[in-house]
């Protein structure tokens, strides 16, 4: 029972773990944007198990490429040929631009941003790192030293040489939606705080964690000229915005018109199956020498099947588009609400990316009573994540409004 998992999780379990909602929802089943609990009661999935499950629960073209991979080979690791992470490699990396054309697999966000970090410090002989404030990188020791948020930072030192540029943030930021203007903090960290030479730029294109916050226009053309001046590379943490889900772009740093010269990937790459990516250009990848790095589950078959099926089914179903339609409409339905509710101070995000920020607490419960899974976050833990799996429809967009509508006025 509910109450009997609850307790072994309290007894066996991390007391590091935490739940949504005080009565916390038990998942059972999922099917494509729907949950059900135990009980066989269905929610509206608007956060896909954090930014992850990308297609949908279960998509029967990603179980079925599971399935079958499970049922030959699990894992071997890479010190043995296979298919399926040569053709996913060139797969996904057919999908970036420029010089983006090799790929190393990890499984976790936190990973592949470690791996970015030191290709970074490698490949340029430096070892300073920018990273914005409010950003949210990943848990690993490595990754932490890039936080940007007090939640989730504890007491061990991390980071050394890790600066903090001020966050670009149109919303509440000192230069409202002027990139350049904010990206003068950068030029003057690299002046003040670094020996003039850094290894590398890292940044979400909307922070996530940090409460989907967009980056000012043209903040990231500015910042890349002035971090390669200085000797850097540009990194680019695609682990939520990647994959189509900002509608506008397949990759979130097309939308400010820049290619980084190092991508992470992880979250909605695999649907749920643990994978995450590395891509860089190959002169970057080539300071991985044979027996520089090591990953035992990097790359199994499993995980690169469920990978290689998200991307078919993101171009056969036109994910994107629906990402930008429904979206879109999301937006609209939810600006109609900030204009009926005071509280709701901003609306912001793109395709299925998008925060309402309110009372958040009551509203968050309340809507999983009346069937909505909703995210929160931000610094101040009051911005509503709306992240759904990217199979969402304009008619689950009306039922979030309305169940919205009526937690808020019941404020
Ligand atoms: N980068 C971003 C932008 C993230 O949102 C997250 C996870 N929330 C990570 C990295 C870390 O990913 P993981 O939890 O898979 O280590």
């Amino acid at each position: 029972s509910k109450q009997e998992v609850l307790a072994m999780r309290k007894q066996y379990l991390s007391p590091a773990l935490f739940h949504h909602f005080k009565d916390p929802v038990m998942t059972v089943d999922g099917s494509m944007q729907y949950l059900f609990d135990e009980k066989g009661r269905r929610y509206l999935d608007a956060f896909a198990g954090i930014v992850t499950v990308s297609v949908g629960h279960c998509h029967p073209e990603v179980n079925r490429a599971v399935i079958e991979q499970t049922q030959r080979l699990q894992h071997t690791t890479t010190i043995y040929l296979h298919n399926q992470v040569a053709e996913y490699a060139k797969e996904l990396t057919d999908r970036m631009p420029g010089n983006l054309k090799v790929a190393y697999f990890v499984n976790s966000g936190s990973e592949a941003n470690d791996m970015a970090m030191m290709m970074a410090r490698l490949y340029t002989h430096n070892h300073d790192i920018i990273t914005l404030r409010n950003a949210y990188h990943g848990l690993s020791e490595a990754t932490m030293g890039l936080l940007g948020q007090h939640t989730w930072k504890c007491a061990v030192p991390q980071g050394a040489g890790v600066h903090h540029a001020l966050n670009p943030n149109p919303y509440r930021g000192a230069w409202g939606n002027d990139g350049p203007r904010y990206a003068a903090d950068v030029a003057d960290l690299i002046q003040s705080a670094t020996p003039g030479k850094v290894a590398a730029f890292i940044h979400e294109t909307i922070q996530g964690v940090g409460g989907a916050v967009p980056l000012a226009d043209g903040y990231l053309p500015t910042v890349y000229k002035m971090v390669r001046e200085a000797g850097g590379v540009c990194i680019a943490d695609e682990v939520q915005t990647g994959f189509g889900r900002t509608g506008s772009a397949y990759w979130g740093f097309e939308n400010q018109g820049v290619v980084p010269d190092i991508v992470t990937l992880a979250k909605g790459i695999g649907n749920g199956l643990p994978l995450a990516a590395v891509v860089t250009t190959p002169e970057i990848a080539a300071v991985l020498a044979a027996r520089l790095h090591f990953n035992t589950y990097g790359g199994n078959p499993v995980s690169c099947a469920a990978g290689r099926a998200v991307l078919r089914v993101i171009d056969q179903e036109g994910l994107q588009a629906n990402c930008a339609a429904v979206g879109g409409h999301l937006v609209e339905e939810l600006r109609r609400l900030q204009g009926k509710h005071d509280i709701i101070g901003d609306v912001r995000g793109r395709g299925l990316m998008e925060p309402a920020v309110a009372e958040v607490a009551q509203v968050f419960e309340r809507c999983k009573d009346l069937g909505v899974l909703l995210g929160k976050g931000g610094l101040h833990g009051n911005a509503f994540r709306i992240k759904p799996p990217m199979c969402w429809t304009t008619a689950d967009v009306d039922f979030l409004v309305a169940v919205l509508d009526q937690a808020l006025s019941e404020l």
